[in-house]
């Protein structure tokens, strides 16, 4: 299989063309091919470099592994993955009854539109984007929602949502500058974006190094640290008002990880490592597997 790959010449975030290679690391979930992820030595952002093209990244997304995508699969492991989810969804809930009151929200990356599904039962005014066509049509099936194709973004008002929402969206996005420009126009001037990125300073990013599955090069084009989301933020007319920690993500990416490292008992010790990384956060300095961000867009 050949694909196509793309070289950034510039750091996305400060542009500057000095990037070095960091870490070679290979796709464990799926292809098994290596990626380098570089670093750009003047402001330290991580980007997978080369990368798949976007057309080409495709084939890289393909895999029966997404449950995501089916709500009939049967079986412990099955339950235990709808009590993930619904101790998820109530989680983020939370953290916007706290921030914003209810109006109109754009879930970018919305999949099977079971968060969206969540927030239209709380009388929020709801729409998506989703780019696979599976999960886009399993939204409007079962929950008879509004999902449109990426290319939609560019095409809404200026300030027509009150909350714009990204889980795990961002680091897979090719144009990130062009994507946050997007973000700045159709986000209202009192509205909240949230952006949900894993955290590769967290404990168990340290603990598995080259093996931490939420590399997961190439499908993730940017690791992201808090400093990194500071500088995008300012550099597109944001402030990060708060962060918060993502407890679940560690025990996910720990198992995954130890999988890749494929060592015997590896789920005891996965579920160790990620309790240490969970303890290790505080609720001042949150360092958890997966961190969500707060953006709201400056008016000084
Ligand atoms: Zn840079």
């Amino acid at each position: 299989m050949e694909h196509m790959k793309e070289i950034i010449e510039k750091c996305p975030v400060c542009e500057d063309e000095n990037l070095l290679e960091h870490y070679q690391l290979k796709d464990y979930f799926l292809s098994q091919e290596k990626f380098t992820i570089q670093k750009c030595s003047a402001c330290g952002f991580k980007l997978t470099n080369p990368r798949p093209t976007k057309e080409s990244i495709v084939s890289y997304y393909k895999s029966e592994d997404y449950i995501s995508h089916s709500n009939k699969s049967k079986g412990l492991f099955a339950s235990l993955y709808k009590l993930a989810r619904y101790i998820n969804l109530s989680s983020k809930y939370s953290i916007i009854s706290k921030n914003i009151n209810i109006g109109k929200a754009l879930d970018i990356g919305s999949g099977t539109g079971h968060f969206l599904n969540y927030l239209k039962n709380k009388q929020w005014e709801v729409q998506g984007i989703e780019p696979d066509k599976d999960a886009s049509n399993f939204a409007r099936e079962n929950f008879n929602l509004q999902i449109d194709a990426e290319s939609k973004i560019s095409e809404f008002k200026d300030d027509s949502f009150d909350l714009i929402t990204m889980w795990h969206v961002l680091e897979h996005v090719h144009d990130l500058n062009r994507r946050l420009t997007e973000l700045e126009h159709i986000i209202k001037p009192e509205g909240m974006i949230i952006l949900a990125l894993p955290n590769p300073e967290s404990y168990d990013a340290n603990y598995y190094v080259k093996y931490w599955a939420a590399y997961d090069v190439p499908r993730h084009l940017y690791h992201f640290t808090k400093k990194d989301v500071l500088s995008l933020a300012k550099k597109h007319n944001f402030i990060v008002e708060k962060i918060y920690p993502m407890r679940l993500d560690a025990f996910y990416v720990s198992l995954l990880s130890e999988k890749y490292l494929g060592k015997k008992y590896g789920f005891i010790r996965a579920f160790l490592v990620a309790l240490r990384s969970n303890f290790k956060s505080s609720s001042k300095n949150p360092n958890t597997s997966s961190l969500i961000y707060i953006l709201r867009p400056n008016r000084a």
